[in-house]
């Protein structure tokens, strides 16, 4: 059957992100890339993501599964511990109907690539004799810390500088948040501990990011697992242009005002306009989000700041936007915009990768898990722009933000922020263009498949 199978078929490969924005996108991409050559491949998600999904301009069909959170997702758990709990009972169960649905459909299934989150995807997928390829969809270096406290070898929190292979010296406070000040959220964190618990059976261990980004730490890597690095995974048309019309991501949960954002752009002088955003799921407290609202206003330049809708409530009573705010955007299309000069970020690594591949000096306002470790990096490594101090309440103040806002779109530091940025954008684009290294890697994986 085997054999018939792959002179006959093209592999299909089921693609399984943790169910958030940030996690969907790079997963799907790389989906597109198997796509491009040749290879069939399926986006499973939970029946609410599936249901809260606006519009799918992929071409990957999505299976909907239940996480034990139909209607609310895990916002709507009592504490991340329960959701990472009913996630791994529910979701292994409704992963293998979903396996069995599909054989009995026809619908071969030849290897499972699966959020490095949820390790008992491959549990699930050895049931059914499937290969398992892990998906990591943080930086190497995040990974990294996170396998030394998993293995011991590092405390929680550290006492002192962490010094790690492939890594430079990092304060406790440039960890991830998980790390240096574990209370808040202990599902999360043991679920990111966890992540190497059974790594050793996967048969492949994805990462998104590319070779020259953390040379170092993926050679360590490469050391341990069968590792390939196949990012950065932003859309096609901002590197390679080899997919064509691969634009935004294709998938999402919030409707973005895209006209709204373009036409207000389109007017604005080349590299004038700051652009924010703290991603799809983190939250700033009131104080910290009026802070923020009067330091733009204050500061006099042009800024789009993105404030989901769910957050707007926080923005103080009396402020009138010199800037334009908006519920959503397509951020790849915004960052890749001529009028932009700066991205005010939370430092989340997919917005790390996007602005490094669009060329594009940051702010970095990290708020938590591996934000603090991407803005320590985008700073001091890959040397795109500055972190913006927080006060002993772990609020940035306005004077601070427009400080550091005007740094990067007025002063020599902007300057050398963007030459670099533009520099990291060249080897993004190289890594992942015929014959790069991690087009090499993706080769590589769908070769197996295909053999
Ligand atoms: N994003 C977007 N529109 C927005 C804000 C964010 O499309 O208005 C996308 C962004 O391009 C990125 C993802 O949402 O791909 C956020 O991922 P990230 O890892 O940066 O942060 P997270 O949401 O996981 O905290």
């Amino acid at each position: 059957m085997g054999e018939k199978h792959k002179s006959t078929k093209p592999p299909h490969v089921l693609l399984f992100p943790f169910p958030s924005q940030g996690h969907i996108n790079p997963i799907t991409q790389f989906g597109k890339r198997l796509n491009s050559k040749g290879v069939k491949t399926t986006l499973v998600t939970t029946i609410y993501i599936s249901n809260k999904t606006l519009s799918n301009n992929t071409s990957i069909p999505i299976e909907p599964i239940s996480d034990g959170f139909d209607d609310g997702g895990h916002q709507s758990a009592d504490s991340s511990e329960s959701y990472v709990n009913k996630f791994r009972e529910v979701g292994s169960k409704s992963l293998a109907d979903l396996i069995r649905k599909l054989n009995s459909e026809g619908n071969h299934i030849d290897a499972i690539v699966y959020d490095s989150f949820i390790t008992w995807a491959l549990d699930v997928a050895m049931e059914f004799g499937i290969n398992g390829g892990c998906f990591f969809t943080q930086s190497c270096a995040v990974n990294n810390i996170y396998y030394h406290v998993h293995k011991g070898l590092l405390s929680i929190p550290p006492n002192a500088t962490v010094s790690l292979p492939g890594l430079p010296n990092l304060q406790p406070s440039e960890t991830p948040s998980f790390v240096h000040n574990p209370g808040p959220y202990p599902g999360w964190a043991h679920g990111l501990f966890n992540q190497f618990s059974n790594i050793h059976q996967a048969r492949w261990v994805f990462t998104n990011t590319f070779y020259k980004l953390e040379e170092e730490v993926i050679e360590w890597m490469r050391k341990m697992w069968p590792l390939k690095v196949v990012g950065p995974t932003v859309p096609s048309m901002y590197l390679d242009k080899r997919l064509e019309e691969d634009n935004n991501y294709g998938i999402s949960v919030l409707k973005p005002n895209h006209t709204e954002c373009m036409k207000w752009l389109n007017d604005k002088p080349k590299g004038s306009v700051v652009y924010l955003s703290f991603g799809s799921g983190g939250k700033l407290g009131c104080e910290q989000m009026e802070e923020v609202a009067w330091g733009l206003n204050e500061s006099n330049v042009d800024f789009l700041w993105v404030v989901r809708e769910t957050e707007k409530e926080k923005l103080p009573k009396e402020f009138v936007a010199k800037g334009l705010v908006v519920g959503w955007c397509n951020q790849v299309e915004v960052l890749a915009h001529e009028s932009i000069g700066c991205f005010v970020t939370h430092c989340g690594f997919n917005s790390t990768l996007e602005t490094l591949s669009l060329g594009v000096p940051i702010v970095g306002m990290p708020q938590y898990s591996d934000q603090t470790t991407n803005a320590k990096c985008l700073e001091d490594i890959w040397d795109v722009g500055v972190r913006v101090k927080a006060d002993e309440k772990g609020l940035v103040r306005r004077k601070n933000l427009a400080l550091c806002i005007k740094e990067i779109m007025e002063r020599e530091q902007g300057v050398v922020a963007r030459r670099n940025a533009n520099k990291w954008r060249d080897l993004a684009i190289q890594a992942v263009d015929e014959g790069g290294s991690s087009e090499k890697d993706i080769n590589e994986f769908v070769f197996h498949l295909k053999a």
